[in-house]
């Protein structure tokens, strides 16, 4: 019986983690849940997985969680000590499939000699990366990759050592605004940038798949996981999402991971490293496909894939600065606050004035410099959204 935790029970991630533990009964014992604000859904989660403890960040959701759980027995709290105390329970697994930096602090205290972080939170990596993978190494956890893309590519690594790789590969679908003008783009509404194509996910990242941020974040997220420098790093569009990521060897030879877009293969994968978890996922049929196509990104039109890549290869703190200044103008584009081009706007004018910091060495640091980024990007906002791009 694997003991495992699940931060982030509520959300997309969340939901296919339950889906997969209903099909393996008896395999997985559930110590915590972690929820953002909904103490309804988060207590049903509870109950239904049968978790130990369940902890909401909402610290005014406290009452209304207990509410719900009354008579089952699970035990619960709110606020962000209580998120923290459910992340560092005793688990063999953790999943961290929190939304944004709010998953930085848990994801560390769920660290553990032994423990298995199962890692869907991406922001973790582009927030706090070079303090992270230290802290990871030093702490003895071991990491699993749970991004798609950063799945297939811990896959394909296990065909040679490091020494051996000459690039590693990320595909995107492209998002809904692939074959878009510029002008059509920038006039897109929030509902036209949820519709994804080929993945259904929370908001924050279906809108960073259509700015391509999604993929900038992952760049920065497999520099850090395996240790690649920018310059060996490349996104390529591959709008059917069967190919998830490559890795070329220095002899020429290309191994890639392919699966349908379905977060429940990399998840399995994860639960059950290294061994196979059976699942009833689709399965990839080549015939039917009959073809699998490839571009190059626009990064005219896309301007946050190189805003990425430009913070990445200048280090330091300029991708936490990313971070949170994508975060903030991602909820103010879904309020219809600013448009999509002033969305990523924003985030250069604040990489622009708090880019060169230094690398965070704590999450405390990490989260300061969050904080800052937050604020001037909050600052700054009202000018972008006057200004049609
Ligand atoms: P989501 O919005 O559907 O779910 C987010 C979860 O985090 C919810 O349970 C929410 O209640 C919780 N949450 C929000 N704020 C919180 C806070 N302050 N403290 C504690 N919990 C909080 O998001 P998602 O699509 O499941 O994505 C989760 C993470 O996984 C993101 O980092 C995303 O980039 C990554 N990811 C998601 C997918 C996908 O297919 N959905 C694929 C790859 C990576
Ligand atoms: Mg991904």
């Amino acid at each position: 019986m694997i003991r495992l935790s699940l931060l982030g029970a509520t959300g997309s991630i969340g939901q296919s983690v339950e889906k997969l533990l209903a099909d393996v009964p008896g395999r997985f014992a559930v110590e915590a849940v972690v929820g953002g604000r909904d103490a309804v859904a988060l207590a049903e989660v509870a109950r239904r997985l049968k978790a130990k403890f369940a902890a909401i960040a909402d610290p005014a959701g406290g009452r209304a969680l207990a509410e719900a759980l009354g008579g089952s027995g699970i035990a619960s709290g709110a606020g962000p000590s209580a998120v923290l105390e459910a992340a560092a329970r005793e688990a063999d697994m953790v999943v961290s499939a929190i939304v944004g930096v709010a998953g930085l602090a848990p994801t560390v205290a769920a660290f553990g000699k032994g423990r298995r972080i199962a890692l869907a939170n991406k922001e973790c990596l582009v927030a706090a990366g070079a303090f992270f993978m230290g802290e990871a190494e030093r702490r003895g956890v071991e990491l699993l990759p749970m991004d798609s893309e950063h799945n297939a590519i811990f896959q394909a690594l296990s065909a040679a050592p490091g020494k051996a790789v000459e690039k590693v590969t990320l595909t995107a679908s492209g998002g809904p605004f692939r074959c878009k003008s510029r002008e059509e783009i920038a006039r897109a509404t929030p509902a036209d940038a949820l519709k994804h194509p080929n993945w259904s996910m929370g908001a924050k990242i279906t809108i960073d798949s259509a700015t391509l941020m999604n993929k900038g974040l992952e760049l920065i997220e497999a520099h850090y996981l395996f240790a690649v420098g920018p310059d060996r790093l490349d996104a390529v569009v591959h709008p059917e999402s069967i190919i998830h990521g490559l890795v070329s060897f220095v002899d020429g030879s290309v191994v890639a991971g392919l699966a349908v877009p379905d977060m429940c293969v990399p998840i399995a994968h994860c639960l059950a490293y290294p061994d196979r978890l059976s699942t009833t996922s689709r399965r990839l049929d080549l015939v039917e496909l009959g073809r699998l196509t490839f571009e190059a990104p626009d990064r005219a039109r896309f301007p946050a894939l190189k805003l990425a890549h430009d913070a990445m290869a200048a280090g330091g703190a300029a991708t936490t600065v990313l971070n949170a200044a994508n975060e903030m103008a991602v909820a103010a584009f879904l309020d219809g606050r600013v448009g999509f081009y002033g969305l990523t706007d924003t985030v250069a004018a604040v990489l622009d004035l708090m880019g060169d910091r230094p690398a965070p060495q704590s999450v405390e640091e990490a989260l300061a410099i969050d904080a800052e980024a937050r604020a001037l990007a909050g600052k700054l906002l009202p000018k972008f959204a006057a200004k049609a791009s």
